[in-house]
């Protein structure tokens, strides 16, 4: 008997499973508004030609396919801190003072769960991660597959398709002193409901009261504003608040799935705020222990583009060109669709969300029941009711619009 024949089978992915449907459908207006990968005006995925001029570079300079460190090259390390921590002020005085250990990751994913098994190691102070309600799913599952537990904060306001402000700094500041927070950096999934900057405000301050440990995560960083060094709006208070001292730590985590369209190609990095250089060198030497029996060393030809892409000016200026292309693309789609359901289709629902809701996702309201009936119009999308923006491209905005008018009225 096989070893495994009592294996139960797992329920299928939630994406995963709309994805399986949709590519069974034969309606040739079907609609996949599942996916969170950005799509062309024609629907089709794209290659941004940064990514394609970095890849000539490469075949004409690369010379070994050798492992690189365990933490990432020394030069990815440093462009990463470039990128991430020398716009502002703050952030620049971190570097100067040593306080800031990068390490390349596997895309976000690989970046939360090394993060997520440091901090279960090493935090001394709590194993509990407190989560936006509601969130990616995977990052409950990441943190908790690194042995942490999970609780929800609130979030997201329901019944304006908001955010809760009152609901989430009373959560926070419920919270057991030194507990771990984590924090979407920009264009929050699968809300798309981001802070103000003065609400962050506000945030940091319950933080800094509670001592809590910001773990931030950037998966979007650039679709927000349509510039990825814009977007770096949150972490800038977050740097300021460690300079000013109302903040000892944080720990982010950075994808260039999206915003470089590296997706298959996994390259993220991981950062760690410490007191000082002696400190980095303690916590490096250990964060190299956490990752070492986990992938040895991270794949390395996603990380090399990344390293022609931040470090040659001319390609760097083609990747902020792209970015904003990819970001205007969506909030063209956001008004695009708006315009159709209200002054086309005249909804008589309140659909300013869409306009006002940040980078891929949109949480439409849409009930689960509609999101069936949505289903059965060959409209794809997950039952809590977010839209990917990315899967709307002109040619289909019209049958959309009129599908989700349908089920609404
Ligand atoms: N964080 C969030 C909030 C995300 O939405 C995603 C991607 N869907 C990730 C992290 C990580 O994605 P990846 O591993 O592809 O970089």
């Amino acid at each position: 008997q096989s070893a495994w024949a009592n294996l139960q089978a797992a329920p299928a992915d939630k994406i995963l499973g709309l994805t399986v449907l949709y590519n069974k459908d034969t309606n040739p207006s079907k609609i996949n508004l599942g996916v969170g990968a950005y799509r062309d005006n024609n629907g089709k995925p794209w290659i941004l030609p940064s990514v394609k001029k970095a890849e000539e570079v490469l075949a004409k300079t690369e010379e070994s396919k050798e492992y690189v460190p365990i933490v990432g090259s020394p030069k990815f390390n440093e462009l990463i801190k470039t990128l991430l921590y020398s716009h502002d002020d703050a952030g620049k005085q971190l570097l100067k003072d040593g306080r800031v250990l990068t390490s390349q990751g596997i895309s976000g994913t690989g970046s939360l769960r090394v993060l997520g098994e440091f901090v279960r190691t090493f935090y001394p102070t709590s194993k509990k991660v407190l989560v936006p309600n509601p969130t990616w799913a995977n990052h409950v599952a990441i943190l908790e597959k690194a042995g942490l537990t999970t609780e929800k904060y609130k979030y997201y306001d329901f019944k304006t398709n908001a955010l809760d402000e009152q609901g989430m700094l009373a959560d926070l500041a419920a919270a057991e002193p030194g507990t771990v927070v984590l924090l979407h950096a920009c264009c929050h999934n699968p809300t798309g409901v981001d802070p103000k900057l003065e609400q962050w405000d506000k945030i940091l301050d319950v933080i800094s009261e509670k001592k809590l440990l910001p773990f931030l995560d950037m998966a979007y960083q650039g679709f927000g504003s349509g510039s990825p060094i814009e977007d770096l709006g949150i972490l800038f208070k977050f740097n300021k608040a460690v300079a000013d001292g109302k903040l000892s730590n944080f720990v982010l985590s950075q994808s260039f799935a999206k915003n470089m369209g590296l997706y298959g190609e996994r390259v993220g990095s991981l950062s760690l705020i410490t007191s000082g250089p002696e400190e980095t060198v303690r916590v490096k030497s250990q964060l190299e222990k956490v990752i070492r029996p986990l992938y040895s060393s991270p794949p390395s030809h996603g990380s090399k583009l990344v390293e022609i892409i931040l470090s040659d000016e001319a390609i760097y200026q083609q990747w902020l060109k792209d970015v904003k292309v990819m970001a205007d693309r969506l909030i063209e789609m956001r008004a695009l669709l708006y315009d159709k359901l209200k002054n086309t289709y005249k909804n008589p629902l309140n659909w300013d969300h869409l306009l006002n809701q940040k980078g891929m996702f949109c949480y439409t309201g849409l009930s689960e029941e509609q999101v069936k009936k949505l289903i059965d119009k060959s409209v794809y999308l997950t039952s809590d009711g977010r839209i990917s923006i990315a899967g709307i491209y002109p040619a289909n905005v019209d049958y959309l619009a009129k599908a989700i008018h349908e089920v609404t009225t």
